[in-house]
């Protein structure tokens, strides 16, 4: 169990908590993504993108989260592969257990 002061504190993985972590950790701001499984989320099953802007022949769902991996940690956005379960605010900041 780890218990930690982060703000913000992103949750889950995917292509949502990937972006938000991007631009937290650009922003400079003290941030963790804590995601169970793989992070990547859903999209990790597509077998082939075709919609996402910048990759007009596709591009595989797998290869996409890797690219967005690199992306988010590239600012030093701290990542932990667990599952959170439970949230709590302390005193204004806030602190989940994971
Ligand atoms: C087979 C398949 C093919 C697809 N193909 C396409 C496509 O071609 N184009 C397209 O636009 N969309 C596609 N999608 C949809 C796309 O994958 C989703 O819209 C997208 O993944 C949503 O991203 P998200 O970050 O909001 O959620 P998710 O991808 O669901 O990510 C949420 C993450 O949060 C994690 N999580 C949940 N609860 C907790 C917890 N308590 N603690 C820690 N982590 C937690 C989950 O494990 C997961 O990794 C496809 C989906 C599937 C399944």
């Amino acid at each position: 169990m780890v218990d930690k002061a982060h703000d913000p504190i992103i949750i889950g993985g995917g292509p949502a908590g990937l972006t938000a972590g991007l631009y937290a950790s650009r922003a400079g701001v003290e941030s963790v993504l804590v995601g169970k499984e793989i992070i990547g989320g859903q999209i990790t099953r597509a077998e082939l993108v075709e919609n996402h802007p910048g990759f007009p022949q596709g591009i595989s769902g797998f290869e996409l989260t890797e690219l967005m991996y690199q992306q988010a940690t590239k600012y030093g956005l701290e990542t932990i592969t667990t599952e959170v379960t439970q949230i709590e605010l302390k005193g204004g900041a806030r602190s989940s257990t994971y």
